[in-house]
């Protein structure tokens, strides 16, 4: 699956519930956790490949890999600040404040219910990739200072110009 990237207004759409518990949902959740390894990422939620629905995957290396289908997020505790980044926005990083502990309640991919609560890394996923599922970025999360960094970064990545024609003519030629 392609992975949408800033700039793509599905990316900002609130996703729909899943309601129906399926063939096509399961084909959805394989999808989705090959392009997260593919990527490779810990976390990918359903409008990062363009599926407007309250779903995402994740795998931290120790609770995943996991399919979360109409999370909730409850209880959460605690403050953590550490440097996060997202498929949908490729290149920089930044701190960003989060919950340092957080329980999520959703479906699995046949509609049953489960909960999971997380710490650290895994708090931080659960609460990223709900925030996509709300139209929501973790520079949405950062001050105007932080956000102007990332963007700045963005750009200069964005004009990285490729070496000219000239330099790759004289390389071949060595
Ligand atoms: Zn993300």
């Amino acid at each position: 699956m392609r992975i949408r990237t800033l700039g793509d207004p599905v990316l900002r759409q609130p996703a729909k519930p899943v309601t129906q518990f399926d063939r096509r949902l399961r084909s959805l959740r394989d999808d989705m956790m090959t392009t997260m390894y593919e990527a490779p990422g810990v976390g990918l939620a359903g409008p990062q490949v363009g599926i407007s629905l309250r779903v995402f995957v994740f795998d931290d290396g120790e609770s995943g890999p996991l399919f979360v289908a109409n999370p909730v997020l409850a209880n959460p505790e605690g403050e953590l600040l550490e440097e996060e980044g997202c498929l949908s926005i490729p290149g920089p990083y930044h701190e960003t404040k989060r919950f340092s502990r957080i329980t999520c309640r959703g479906s699995d991919v046949d509609g049953a219910p489960f909960e999971i609560t997380g710490e650290g890394l895994l708090a931080r996923i659960l609460q990223h990739e709900t925030d996509h599922l709300d139209g929501m970025l973790y520079i949405d999360r950062l001050d105007d200072d932080a956000r102007r960094s990332v963007m700045a970064e963005l750009r200069r990545l964005e004009l990285e110009p490729d070496p000219p024609p000239v330099r790759r003519v004289l390389r071949r030629a060595e």
